[in-house]
């Protein structure tokens, strides 16, 4: 499980102050599939780089499988992150030069799992992401959403808990989109706990649970008007 409690976020320069997230609090269980939705600048991308313990707080708690993520040092973060996190971003951030394979197998080389072990769990997330055939492949030689499949391929192989998702589908025409949200859907009915931030209304109301955010707080109650029409 994932908890906040009354956290901010505050950027500050020589002359301004941004809170980025003021008073968030939220709580995800286990098995959860939620979207995070909301303007440019309302703080999604902060809170899901917190989330993910790529980013720190100013002030609140946070708590994530049981830990209190302000106890951590920088190792046992990196660990936590490591062992419970998968991302998903925009951008697919493969490495050009790898092939299918080897794209996914670099998390779990910096893991220091065996080859044997490392090469069942590529197997089986290719698999999962239909993608088998494409192993030898490269980055370039693969559309869009196949490039964002070989990119969830590599955040499934750690086993993570929880999958958090940055605009997954925003560089994705709408075909490329739905695949990758069934995906998704797919992913999450086999257990893992989903996070995504998405601009698109129609795609945010796939997850179970719409949280919409507007300067830095959860907007309670007021579910805007675009979501509710595709509710
Ligand atoms: P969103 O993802 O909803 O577009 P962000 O979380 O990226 O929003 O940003 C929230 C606010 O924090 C914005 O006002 C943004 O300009 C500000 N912000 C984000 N990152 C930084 C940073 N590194 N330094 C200063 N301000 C930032
Ligand atoms: P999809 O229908 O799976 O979204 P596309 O219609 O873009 O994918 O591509 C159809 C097929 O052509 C895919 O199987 C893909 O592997 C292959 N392909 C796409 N772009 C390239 C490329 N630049 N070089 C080689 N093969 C490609």
């Amino acid at each position: 499980m994932l908890s906040m409690k009354n956290l901010s976020r505050i950027y500050r320069t020589d002359t301004v102050e941004t809170h980025a997230l003021r008073d968030f609090s939220l709580e995800v269980g286990e098995g959860e599939f939620v979207s995070v939705t909301g303007p440019s600048g309302s703080g999604k991308s902060t809170f899901l780089n917190i989330a993910g313990l790529l980013e720190e707080y100013t002030d609140g708690s946070y708590e994530l499988d049981g830990r209190n993520v302000a106890t951590l040092n920088d190792r046992e973060r990196s660990r936590l992150r490591n062992e419970k996190i998968g991302f998903i971003f925009q951008s697919f951030n493969l490495i050009p030069e790898l092939d299918v394979f080897d794209n996914v197998d670099v998390p779990l080389r910096y893991r220091g799992f065996t080859a044997s072990e490392r090469a069942r769990r590529i197997e089986k997330v290719l698999d999962t992401v239909g993608l088998a055939s494409r192993r030898k492949h490269l980055p370039s030689q693969l559309s869009g959403g196949q490039q964002q499949r070989v990119a969830i391929a590599r955040a499934l192989a750690g086993e993570p808990r929880f999958l958090l998702a940055d605009e997954p589908t925003g560089n994705l025409d709408s075909r490329m989109a739905d695949s990758v949200m069934d995906l998704l859907c797919d992913i999450h009915s086999k257990g893992t706990t989903i996070i995504m931030v998405t601009h698109e209304p129609t795609l945010a109301t796939r997850a179970e649970r719409n949280i919409f955010v507007r300067d830095g707080q959860i907007c309670v109650g007021e579910l805007p008007l675009e979501l509710a029409a595709a509710a």
